[in-house]
């Protein structure tokens, strides 16, 4: 897929003022500094699309892009970042999982994870929580060019041997670099075809 447009809608806290779910929806979430908004940046080809964050956890809303007329891009808060105070942390979990438990037209949420990082329980317990209530997500591995191929490999091997202590078959799986803009075809390909599908 080519991206000829993408523009920013609305931000907001509250699912009642997303945009109408009248086409294909996907969500970006991940860690603070995992590095979603560079690549949103990557993906769109737009350097300032998403704000790439100085401050890790100030981005606390519910971001919509939409691409190309035809489907959504959210940009969710960042998640698990120890600054934020406890009770902010508890906000977030509501809003964003109510996001995710009743957004009709979300299609998939692209979970990433920081390559360089051995599996992290935040994480883990975040697919877990989708894969119980049956969100269909896929994992986006981050910052590839800071890892060696065996190093990716390796930190793949790890999640694969965490996940399938509980799961039957591992979701799909981006191998991705914003600097490199490693996996940006994939990735899209991957939007491109469930769009081909999906029906409004
Ligand atoms: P966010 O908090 O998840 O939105 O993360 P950012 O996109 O702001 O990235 C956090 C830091 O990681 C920034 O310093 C980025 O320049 C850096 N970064 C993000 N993606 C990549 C990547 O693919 N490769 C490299 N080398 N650095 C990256």
């Amino acid at each position: 897929m080519k991206i000829n447009s993408a523009k920013f809608v609305i931000s907001n806290t509250d699912i009642k003022k997303c945009p109408k779910p009248d086409r294909p929806e996907y969500a970006f979430i991940g860690r603070s500094n995992v590095g979603k908004s560079s690549l949103i940046n990557m993906l769109t080809n737009n350097k300032k699309l998403a704000k790439t964050s100085g401050k890790p956890g100030k981005t606390q809303l519910i971001n919509h892009f939409e691409i190309n007329d035809e489907w959504y891009l959210v940009d969710l808060p960042g998640y698990g970042y120890a600054q934020v105070s406890k009770s902010s942390r508890v906000k977030w979990q509501k809003f964003i999982e109510t996001y995710l438990l009743k957004r009709e037209n979300l299609m998939n949420v692209f979970v990433l994870i920081d390559s360089r990082h051995p599996p992290q329980k935040i994480d883990l317990e975040f697919m877990e929580w989708l894969g119980t209530k049956g969100i269909p997500f896929s994992m986006v591995f981050t910052k590839a060019d800071k890892c060696s191929s065996n190093e990716l490999r390796k930190s793949q091997m790890k999640y694969k041997n965490e996940m399938l202590k509980t799961w039957e078959f591992m979701p799909p799986v981006f191998i991705t670099s914003s600097t490199s803009k490693l996996g940006q075809e994939k990735l899209l390909n991957y939007i491109g075809e469930i769009n081909v599908n999906a029906r409004f």
